[in-house]
């Protein structure tokens, strides 16, 4: 469809909790709250950052809890969907490969696509739990248990402690050395999740928004009733934002790629 907006949560309690601009979580409550959907599945921190786990709410206030991006998480939201959510209308924040699991799953199981709503989140890959532990006492020289919270930019995997100190070590580092993100993240080129309804992340957007790529009018549709209901507000992305998104998307692509021919 090649339609591209910044997107900002109204909600200023969204706004402060969330990893960009609140789009997603502002979403998700707005499917909730308009009854279009009986519950959203998406990935909330329990004990520490390693430990996201996935979580089906039926309650928009309890969404708040799970705003903000966990690296440090499993894969298998689309199993779940098959296993126990055949027939509910749900929305579900997607990576691309979730995107990709529960389109397929959606024709195995017979479900009906309009009751999916797929909120998609861009990715440069996940870590798996026991890894980021041994690589952050390795390489970091600190307590895993000390950390609390974690993100990927700019080609570096960074923690931040309880004081606000920020520790970093560039990715390419870290995966010479076997420890980063899972090997199948490393070789992965789908970055932006299009099968999903809307596609959402910070590459090229402006600080405080959520970069978003609307894939199907469904997708469309949603975010206009979310900026006429007062959940959202959307700009336009400029000619020079759309183009540094692609360039980031592209230059993933290459060193996935390049990453294939290492590993396979
Ligand atoms: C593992 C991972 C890697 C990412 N890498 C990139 C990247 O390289 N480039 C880019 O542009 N954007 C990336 N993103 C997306 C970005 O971090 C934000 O999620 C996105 O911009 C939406 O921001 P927001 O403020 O609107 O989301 P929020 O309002 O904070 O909502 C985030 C939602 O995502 C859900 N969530 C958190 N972790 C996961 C997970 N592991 N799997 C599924 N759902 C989850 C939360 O439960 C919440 O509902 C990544 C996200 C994840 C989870």
């Amino acid at each position: 469809m090649e339609k591209y907006l910044q997107v900002k949560a109204t909600n200023p309690e969204i706004l402060e909790k969330a990893e960009n601009g609140g789009a997603v979580t502002s979403l998700l409550k707005f499917l909730l709250e308009s009854n279009t959907v009986e519950g959203v599945l998406n990935i909330k921190k329990e004990k520490d950052v390693y430990d996201g786990i996935p979580t089906f709410t039926t309650d928009a206030d309890e969404l708040i809890e799970t705003a903000g991006s966990l690296h440090c998480a499993p894969t298998m939201i689309s199993d779940i969907i098959a296993r126990h959510l055949k027939d509910e209308k749900i929305a579900v924040t997607t990576k691309p490969c979730d995107a990709m699991a529960i389109d397929e799953i959606i024709k195995r199981c017979g479900i009906n696509r309009d009751n999916v709503y797929m909120i998609g989140l861009n990715c440069g890959g996940t870590v798996q739990p026991i890894v980021a532990e041994k690589m952050i006492k390795l390489f970091y020289d600190i307590n895993p248990e000390e950390v609390v919270s974690e993100e990927i930019n700019k080609g570096k995997f960074i923690v931040e402690l309880a004081d606000g100190t920020e520790k970093s070590v560039k990715i390419d580092d870290l995966e010479d050395e076997g420890y980063g993100r899972r090997e199948n993240c490393q070789r992965c080129e789908l970055k932006i999740p299009r099968k999903a309804d809307v596609a959402c992340g910070n590459w090229g957007s402006s600080k405080g928004y959520t970069f978003v790529e609307i894939n199907t009018p469904k997708g469309e549709q949603l975010i206009q009733n979310a900026i006429d209901n007062g959940y959202i507000e959307a700009k336009e992305a400029s000619e020079k934002q759309i183009k540094i998104r692609k360039k980031v998307e592209n230059i993933m692509i290459k060193m996935a790629k390049k990453t294939q021919k290492k590993q396979l």
